[in-house]
Formats: C-alpha cells, structure tokens, sequence
C-alpha cells in the first residue's frame, strides 16, 4: 500500500470514529448487540427492513476508535441493500481483514480503509464486531452477539 493511500485510510478511520454517522437509535426496529470482552466494545446495531430491504440502519453504545469507525462506514455502506446483499458484504468484509496483511485489498470502497486492521489481530474483533451484531440484527433470532 502506498503511504498515500494509507494516509487517507487514516484519515478516514479517524473521521468516523470521532464524527460517527447513523450514530442513534431506530425505535420500533430490530437490533443486536455486539460485544468484545477483549477490548470492551459494546455496540447495538438497530437495523429497520422493509420486506427484505434495509431501509435504515444505525449504532449505538461505546467503543474504541476502530469500532466505532467500522460501525459507522458499515451503516453507510448497507443502507439500501437486501439483506442478502448485506449478508454477502459481511463475508467479504470479514475475508478482507482477516487475509494476511500483503494480500491485495478487494474492492470494497471506504471499507477498504479498514483493511491496515489486519496488521493488529488484536483489533481485528474491534472491526469484525458491529458486522457480527448487523448480521444477528438482520436475522429473526436476534440475540446478544459476541466475537468470543
Ligand atoms: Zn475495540
């Protein structure tokens, strides 16, 4: 990666974790927490579907910096999506930051900004965890999740 390319993904990660978007509640709709007891991230993802269609989707609860990022650029990216699409991005998301840290980054848009993660395995459940809950919230069965 080209330190140019990983000065923007800097950039990015630090706007959304400290200028979050969708960060709030959706009365009425269906949610699941995610929480990672390795780092204390817990985070509710609310998510309202039309049919099979994600009409919106949002965040809330505390979490560190790349939590809160991966939360936000996650809201942004499935709103509008069925929830198979979302699904299906859960799956490449979580492929692109658990590869090995020289593998080409799949073309995921913003998300992409994520991918330096993989070079902290540590932080990497930090990422994964509001895709975790987004995917329990999505489903009927929705529960407290956890990346443990
Ligand atoms: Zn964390």
């Amino acid at each position: 990666m080209s330190p140019e390319l990983q000065e923007l993904y800097q950039a990015v990660i630090l706007d959304h974790g400290r200028r979050p978007r969708n960060c709030r509640v959706i009365e009425g709709g269906r949610k699941a927490e995610g929480y990672n007891p390795m780092c204390g991230d817990r985070i509710t993802v609310h998510v309202c579907l039309d049919a099979d269609v994600i009409q919106d989707v949002s965040f809330d609860g505390s979490g560190c910096a790349i939590a809160k990022a991966s939360a936000s650029l996650m809201t942004v990216s499935v709103k509008g999506l069925t929830r198979a699409d979302a699904c299906a991005l859960v799956d490449r998301f979580h492929r692109m930051i658990t590869a090995p840290p020289g593998a080409p980054i799949e073309e995921l848009g913003a998300l992409a900004a994520l991918a330096g993660v993989r070079q902290f395995p540590t932080r990497v459940k930090c990422a994964t965890l509001p895709w975790h809950a987004l995917r329990a919230a999505t489903d009927a069965r929705a529960k407290v999740v956890s990346t443990e």
